[in-house]
């Protein structure tokens, strides 16, 4: 069994070589060869926790596994990341344990390349200015993997704490981009990409504030009563999303699920898109919306990109089980 620890991941796995993994399952998944299994999520009674397992098999990479972990909320006061997950690959013959990967940094990367693979298959071409709503750990990662994806200006920014925004302008600074903090209407009349990346519980962007021919990547809502944009948002928008039983139930589309504003054939798998069996973008005016909500073969996808990086790298370490 093959061990990859959190520690060496960094530099090993590059935002490229997760999008490659990431654009690889989405379109093995839109295939029917690859599928996620019920996702499972428990309040454990301990720690404040939150727990659980992300799991599925992916038949054309033969990926078979889980990701195990959570939420501590009590973490950041050990020195510790309160989000906490290790992924788990079996060989799909076997059923044997074939790897155990850290899952902390991969977790960020493949959320990032989700939104990165949807801006590359379905933003304008001329994109100029890319939006980011959100400042916490993830923003980062996903300003590094979208930013690469078009010819970018600008970031125009809005975090509901501004201060907060001061690591994505380092980030912009060193992609050697403008950088802006704006208000929520200044940022949707200015750009043409806009990642939502929050854990907001109302809706932050709102159709109004939208300009026609935007891509908007909703990557923050993974899970029920979680929410960032409004439904004339969702219903303005032609909708994606990397798997649609998740996007009606605990991504971004529950709630105009709920109310009867689209009905979940309305949503369409970017896979599908990337297969080449869905045209995606049909027009420059035309506002596009992929409603990430993190799928377990993302992170198979990645940890077994990251596995093979290690032993041909000679840092995999290798024990008998
Ligand atoms: P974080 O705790 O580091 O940051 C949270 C961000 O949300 C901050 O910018 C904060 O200001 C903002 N926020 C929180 N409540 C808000 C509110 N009511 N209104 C406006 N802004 C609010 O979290 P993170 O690690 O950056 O993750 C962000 C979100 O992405 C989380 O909800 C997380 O669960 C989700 N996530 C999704 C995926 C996926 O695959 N879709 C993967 C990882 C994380």
């Amino acid at each position: 069994m093959i061990i990859v620890p959190e520690a060496v991941i960094a530099d090993l796995i590059t935002p490229e070589a997760s999008f490659t993994a990431v654009e690889r399952v989405f379109a093995s998944m839109a295939a029917r060869s690859a599928y996620n299994f019920p996702v499972i999520r428990e309040a454990i009674g301990h720690a404040d926790a939150l727990y659980g397992f992300k799991s599925g098999f992916d038949r054309a990479a033969l990926n078979l596994g889980l990701k195990s972990g959570g939420y501590w909320p009590g973490n950041a006061a050990k020195g510790l990341t309160n989000h906490q997950s290790t992924v788990f690959l079996f060989d799909a013959d076997t059923g044997k344990c074939r790897a155990v990967v850290g899952g902390n940094l991969l977790t960020a990367l493949r959320t990032a390349a989700a939104a990165a693979v949807s801006v590359a298959h379905l933003a304008r071409p001329d994109a100029k200015v890319l939006g980011i709503v959100g400042a916490g750990h993830q923003a980062a990662f996903q300003l590094r993997a979208v930013a690469a994806q078009r010819p970018f200006e600008k970031i125009v920014a809005w975090n509901r704490s501004p201060e907060k925004l001061e690591t994505l302008r380092g980030v912009a600074d060193e992609l050697g981009l403008g950088f802006e903090s704006v208000s929520i209407e200044d940022l949707g009349g200015q750009a043409d990409v806009i990642v939502t990346i929050t854990s907001s519980h109302d809706a932050i962007l709102h159709g109004a504030q939208v300009k026609p021919g935007t891509h908007v990547a909703c990557m923050g809502t993974d899970t029920k009563g979680k929410r960032e944009v409004d439904n004339d948002l969702i219903a303005a928008a032609t909708l994606f999303t990397d798997e649609v039983a998740q996007s009606t139930t605990i991504g971004e589309c529950q709630h105009a699920i709920v109310d009867l504003t689209i009905r979940p054939e309305d949503i369409t798998e970017l896979g599908a898109v990337i297969n080449g069996d869905h045209k995606g973008r049909t027009s420059a005016e035309e506002i596009t919306l992929f409603d990430g909500t993190g799928v377990g073969l993302q992170d198979l996808a990645v940890a077994s990109a990251v596995v093979e990086l290690a032993m041909s790298r000679g840092v995999a370490t290798e024990v008998d089980f």
